[in-house]
């Protein structure tokens, strides 16, 4: 499925991974700080909070500078985040094989500008 995509034939899916990766790492002290925000102290509490905001949007920062239309440099995770529909991007991002700024096409792939999404 990801080989016919623009960001698997392009080798991206591990910079999407690592996005993603980082992202859900950041997560994990948001949540013990919320869990435990009674037995925290303020400094700790703070730490938590800020290192996973830092982690989320390193991530999230990461992944849409590095996943990029091999031929125009177009961000196409910044592309599927902002332009495709909240719940169908991660599926639009990994089926895209047509870039929709520049129109370049996977070689060998079908033309896929998304799901039927105006970009
Ligand atoms: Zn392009």
């Amino acid at each position: 499925m990801f080989h016919r995509s623009l960001v698997g034939s392009s080798n991206q899916v591990w910079k999407l991974c690592l996005s993603l990766s980082l992202v859900f790492l950041g997560a994990v002290p948001l949540v013990l700080a919320f869990v435990n925000i009674e037995q925290l102290t303020p400094e700790k509490g703070f730490l938590l909070v800020f290192g996973g905001l830092f982690l989320m949007g390193t991530g999230l920062l990461a992944g849409t500078l590095l996943v990029k239309c091999p031929n125009c440099g177009a961000k196409l995770l910044w592309k599927a985040l902002s332009a495709a529909p909240a719940s169908r991007w991660f599926t639009w991002l990994l089926t895209l094989s047509t870039c929709p700024v520049c129109g370049y096409n996977v070689p060998g792939g079908r033309q896929h500008h998304g799901l039927d999404v105006e970009l």
